[in-house]
């Protein structure tokens, strides 16, 4: 987006306070609105629309969300800008700097330079989820690197790819075949963009669930959220190679004891439990 931003347009910036739980219930609700991007503080995030998304839409409904959380005694507060043209890649651009993450990795967009002696990921923060400025995100990665010595590296696959962020770390630490799914289209073409940046053109990135997927893998990547991930928990388990392990993500601390019940179920046991602010992780592995 950085780069073909169309010239002489300016955007809308937002930036919002909402209580911890509802964040994420935001997120979803700016994506449906038309943010085409967003940073997320601690305490606050900022979300930026083109001039294309009528203001008083992006508004209302925030005025919307807020009185339904005053409702419920919780506060939604907001204050909004409008961003000349000339400034719009540097303002967004700030807010993505590189980012260590495990041992290993360190996340950077593409206009900072690569560091040596690590697995660098250039992501590029178009519209997709997964810029590594994410809790869950980092705890995949984190996750990812200490199995991945306990799998074979033949096939990986990540089940909702956003950037393509977790597939690119994938090919980068070995995995012979990698593959990563997303059911939004817009997301496919970042992370095949993601992939070509990161010279990992052998990613195969396709459109869809599950059902576009054959056989069975080494290691799954899914972060998603709870309620999916509980619905998918069978479907996961019987994508797994004996000996493979999925990393899970995207649930609430308070949601993992029923994301692992439904994994048990599915015949997976635990190996790790990685808690991160408010979100928890899991590496699972058939029993
Ligand atoms: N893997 C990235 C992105 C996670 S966001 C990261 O860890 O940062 C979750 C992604 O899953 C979204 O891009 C969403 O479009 C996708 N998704 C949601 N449900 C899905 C499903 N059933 N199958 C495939 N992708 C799905």
């Amino acid at each position: 987006m950085t780069s073909d931003t169309p010239r002489g347009m300016s955007y809308q910036q937002f930036r919002i306070t909402v209580s911890g739980p509802f964040k994420d219930a935001l997120v979803q609700k700016l994506a449906h609105v038309g943010s085409l991007g967003l940073i997320e503080n601690d305490d606050h995030l900022v979300a930026y629309f083109p001039d294309a998304v009528p203001v008083v839409t992006i508004i209302r409904e925030l005025h919307i969300m807020k009185a339904v959380l005053e409702a419920s005694g919780h506060e939604l507060t907001f204050e909004h800008a409008l961003i000349p043209d000339r400034d719009w890649n540097e303002s967004w651009k700030k807010g993505f700097t590189p980012l260590d993450v495990g041992e290993r990795f360190t996340i950077l967009p593409p206009w900072e330079r690569t560091k040596p002696g690590r697995i660098n990921l250039i992501i590029d923060p178009g519209m997709a989820f997964g810029t590594g400025h994410h809790e869950t995100t980092r705890s995949c990665l984190v996750l990812m690197e200490r199995h991945a010595g306990r799998t074979a590296l033949g096939r990986f696959l990540d089940l909702g790819t956003g950037t393509g962020l977790l597939a690119i770390a994938a090919a980068k630490i070995g995995y012979a075949s990698v593959l990563a799914i997303d059911t939004d289209p817009l997301t496919v073409d970042a992370a095949k963009k993601n992939c070509a940046l990161n010279s990992a053109a052998d990613v195969d990135v396709r459109e869809g669930d599950l059902s576009v997927v054959d056989g069975t893998f080494d290691m799954i990547t899914a972060n998603l959220f709870s309620v999916l991930l509980i619905e998918l928990a069978p479907a996961i388990a019987s994508r797994l190679n004996r000996g493979g392990i999925a990393v899970l993500s995207g649930m609430l601390r308070e949601q993992a004891d029923a994301v692992l019940t439904a994994m048990n179920k599915a015949g997976l046991r635990s190996l790790e439990k990685l808690d991160d602010g408010k979100w928890t992780s899991l590496a699972v592995k058939l029993k």
